[in-house]
């Protein structure tokens, strides 16, 4: 089974455009659809899950077009959308079951079947009496996971579920996640690359509704491995700083660089935030930085509108 989402254009009648002219093609497995706040995830995602519609483009669902037969695609569809409101004071066991028979599972024995199947699997069969207000961050997305499962769907899309959970958490969520993306398109969206790291085997980076790059994520670190060159001017012309982050209250500096800089960088594996950043910092590869949301500062962003690809450096000491 395939998603193909051609040229899909939306402009919201504030005038803002929230998807222009996106393309893509999601096979079989965990797909993740990373960007910042704002770029059109979740326009994107209800769109797919025909909730509305684009002002232009077309989608096909293997060979159902998901803009025409929207009845088909609910059919197979498990939706955890953003924002899930949940009824505070019915227990988990009972509102699964109720979502089951709303989904069509009529028959008795096989609705008690698939809902405790589905809250042994995202590992709230234990909690199965509490009610759903008394549920932690991650016991609530587990449980939205386990509704969007019902009815075995072909097509689940899961938006921004990380968003707030504790790492604890976040880390079984997305253990659950995975563990369905086998046989079934599983589309993620997240503004956190290690989320797309950890548990897709494709990706595309969308910013202000505009597809930055799509592949896989192990292509992603080749690439940012690679090996054009730049030249060398002078030092802070040419350190192209990817990613700034605090560890340990120092500031740490992924640098691209052919060769040491000098005193206080170390070699270090660049990761997938490093390649995140460099592309979104790259829009429309037409080196328009002043766009760019990402960390960093200004003098950052210019140095970033060159090309070229070089090894990563870590500067220890922080700048
Ligand atoms: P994301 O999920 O990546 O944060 P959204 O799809 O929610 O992005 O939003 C994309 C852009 O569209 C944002 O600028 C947002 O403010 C705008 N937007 C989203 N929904 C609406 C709406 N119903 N009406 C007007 N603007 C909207
Ligand atoms: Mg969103």
């Amino acid at each position: 089974m395939e998603l193909v989402i051609e040229n899909v254009s939306k402009t919201y009648a504030n005038g803002v455009r929230a998807l222009d002219g996106v393309s893509l093609t999601i096979r079989t497995g965990m797909f993740g659809l990373v960007g910042p706040n704002g770029s059109g995830k979740t326009t994107l995602m209800r769109t797919i899950a025909t909730l509305q519609d684009p002002d232009e483009g077309s989608i096909r669902l293997g060979p159902t077009d998901v803009l025409q037969d929207k009845e088909a695609v609910r059919r197979v569809l498990g939706y955890l959308p953003q924002e899930v409101g949940v009824y505070p004071n019915i227990n988990a066991v009972t509102l699964l079951s109720h979502l089951a028979t709303l989904k069509g599972i009529t028959n008795r024995t096989e609705r008690e079947h698939a809902v405790e199947n589905l809250l042994k699997r995202v590992g709230l069969w234990d909690d199965r009496k509490k009610k759903l207000g008394t549920f932690s961050g991650g016991m609530k997305q587990r449980f939205g996971i386990a509704q969007a499962l019902l009815g075995n769907p072909e097509l689940i899309i899961v938006d921004e579920p990380t968003a707030g959970l504790d790492p604890e958490e976040r880390n079984k969520f997305l253990n659950h996640l995975s563990e369905i993306g086998e046989s079934v398109i599983v589309i993620l969206s997240t503004h956190i690359v290690d989320d797309v790291a950890q548990v897709c085997n494709d990706m595309a980076i969308i910013r202000e509704g505009f597809v930055l790059h799509k592949g896989e994520p192990q292509a992603a670190l080749d690439e940012i491995r690679g090996n054009a060159k730049p030249e060398l001017d002078e030092f802070f012309e040419n350190h192209r700083v990817l990613t700034t982050r605090l560890r340990a209250g120092k500031t740490i500096a992924h640098v691209l660089a052919d060769e040491r800089p000098g005193e206080g960088f170390d070699g270090a594996d660049p990761d997938l935030q490093d390649f995140y950043f460099m592309k979104l910092r790259r829009v429309n590869g037409n080196g328009n930085g002043g766009r760019a949301r990402g960390g960093g500062n200004g003098r950052d962003r210019s140095m970033l509108e060159r090309d070229g690809h070089v090894t990563a450096v870590d500067s220890g000491k922080g700048r």
